[in-house]
């Protein structure tokens, strides 16, 4: 643990983010040389991304598998982990709505399923899976989908469990 904890150290505000993230001091190392790795592979993209660390690390954070202990011994004062089902669909929303403003649109919907779906899916096809998600999860009628109607046409799927990835323990 020493070592571990002394080279951690070399971390930017190493305690914010692991306070922020809830990543273990392991895990964060881990992802902090993967990182330096990405960063030297990409010859300081990231770095002129301003995507720091920090970022880097929040933004993985959201796939952090939720444990039982977060639960039991999460203080109610503290904002709610990156983990959280709350905070993945917005993570998750987030990634739709793609001018911020709070909607996903039709065209922005159909702008990322584009890229989701292979090439093997037609436009024609395309669109019209576009015209169903976006009338399925459209309560109000307005041709969009807001963050309620996003979280409330997701509510039966497992997000929690979907949004996990393992290794980010
Ligand atoms: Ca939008
Ligand atoms: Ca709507």
């Amino acid at each position: 643990m020493g070592s571990c904890s002394s080279q951690a150290a070399l971390i930017p505000d190493v305690d914010q983010i692991l306070r922020e993230t809830g990543f273990s001091q392991a895990s964060l190392l881990r992802l902090y040389h993967r990182f330096q790795a990405l960063d030297r592979e990409e010859k300081g993209y990231l770095r002129s991304q301003r995507v720091d660390f920090a970022g880097f690390a929040r933004v993985l954070a959201h796939f952090r598998p939720v444990d039982e202990e977060d639960a039991t011994t999460r203080d109610p004062k503290q904002p709610e982990p990156l983990n959280s089902r709350m905070n993945k669909l917005r993570f998750a929303f987030q990634l739709y709505d793609l001018d911020r403003d709070g909607k996903i649109s039709r065209n922005e919907m159909l702008q990322v399923l584009r890229l989701m779906v292979g090439v093997q899916v037609t436009d024609e096809q395309l669109e019209s899976i576009t015209d169903r998600t976006v009338q399925e999860a459209d309560e109000d009628g307005d041709g969009a989908v807001s963050f309620m109607e996003f979280s409330k046409s997701l509510e039966k799927m497992n997000i929690e469990q979907k949004m996990s990835i393992r290794i980010l323990k």
